[in-house]
């Protein structure tokens, strides 16, 4: 008796494991397939998508853009997406490829339309600046490309990703304050640093802070001894503060011009990709705090 009892609740629970697990599996599949390029727009992406989208990213934290070589893998994630979202701009020079590789249907949406491109000098030419994520201006356009991508993949979910922006787009416009009221507190004079590559363009252009680089917007050549030495008596003339490392970037470089100069080390600024989760970048909003933060620590009086 005991034991057909048994049994019995046992072919229920059994029965009732296989239905919840169906269940969590077709809420999966329902799921608007999105793919991102760079964490960041990942990011953005999940925030405006919330729960009805799941998005992959395909250069993954603390990892470089401009030099990301795409594997079959990728291709595969690509072509099983029904929105993809890129930067534009000239950043992912390899994506063309990858979208004919993976025969996606999916038009991908260029977030970054709209903006007005930063030109730059690159290896003495010119060159887009395509890191305009530094200004949160900027990023309020990436926010409502992306929202009219998704509505545009998902119809039905169109009530819910405008609901989604308009919440993150508040959140952008307290950030943007944030930023402003911090940078404020720096003293014109000591507001520039040197970084790694040409990364920080739109936020010098929107904030009032001078970046000076050794590397272009590409970060893809190797700088010389000369540009280099080039550098170092930059610093010294214009008495530049401080130096700052990048989470993409090898570090060596800038040790080496502190070294020299006697430029203070400040800490690592995120500049084209998130943290990992447990990191202090892993959010966009994240991301723009803890790089104002460090631009604060060592050069606010
Ligand atoms: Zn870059």
């Amino acid at each position: 008796m005991i034991q057909r009892f048994h049994s019995a609740v046992l072919l229920m629970l059994a029965a009732m494991l296989i239905a919840a697990s169906a269940s969590a599996q077709d809420k999966q599949q329902d799921k608007l397939k999105a793919v991102a390029t760079i964490s960041i727009i990942g990011d953005l992406v999940k925030s405006v998508g919330g729960d009805r989208v799941e998005v992959t990213t395909l250069v993954g934290p603390n990892s470089d853009a401009h030099v990301f070589s795409p594997t079959p893998s990728d291709a595969k994630t690509l072509g099983a997406a029904k929105a993809v979202f890129i930067n534009g701009m000239g950043l992912e020079g390899w994506i063309t490829r990858l979208v004919a590789a993976a025969g996606t249907k999916a038009t991908p949406v260029v977030v970054s339309a709209g903006i007005k491109p930063r030109q730059a000098e690159e290896g003495g030419h010119h060159a887009v600046d395509p890191h305009a994520w530094q200004s949160v201006a900027n990023v309020k356009i990436y926010v409502a490309n992306i929202r009219n991508g998704l509505k545009k993949a998902d119809p039905a979910g169109a009530a819910v990703y405008d609901a989604n922006a308009k919440v993150y787009l508040d959140k952008l416009d307290e950030l943007e304050r944030e930023v402003r009221d911090t940078i404020q507190k720096i003293p014109a004079d000591r507001r520039k640093i040197i970084t790694t590559h040409d990364a920080f363009g739109y936020f010098g252009q929107a904030y009032g802070v001078q970046f000076i680089a050794p590397l272009g917007v590409s970060a893809e050549s190797q700088p010389s001894a000369r540009d280099v030495a080039k550098i170092i008596g930059q610093v010294k003339r214009q008495k530049i503060p401080a130096v700052f490392m990048e989470n993409i970037s090898d570090p060596r470089m800038m040790q080496q011009i502190a070294r020299e100069t006697g430029a203070k080390i400040g800490g690592t600024l995120y500049s084209d990709a998130l943290s990992d989760a447990g990191g202090p970048a892993a959010t966009y909003l994240d991301m723009m705090r803890s790089n104002v933060r460090e631009l604060a620590k060592v050069l606010a009086p």
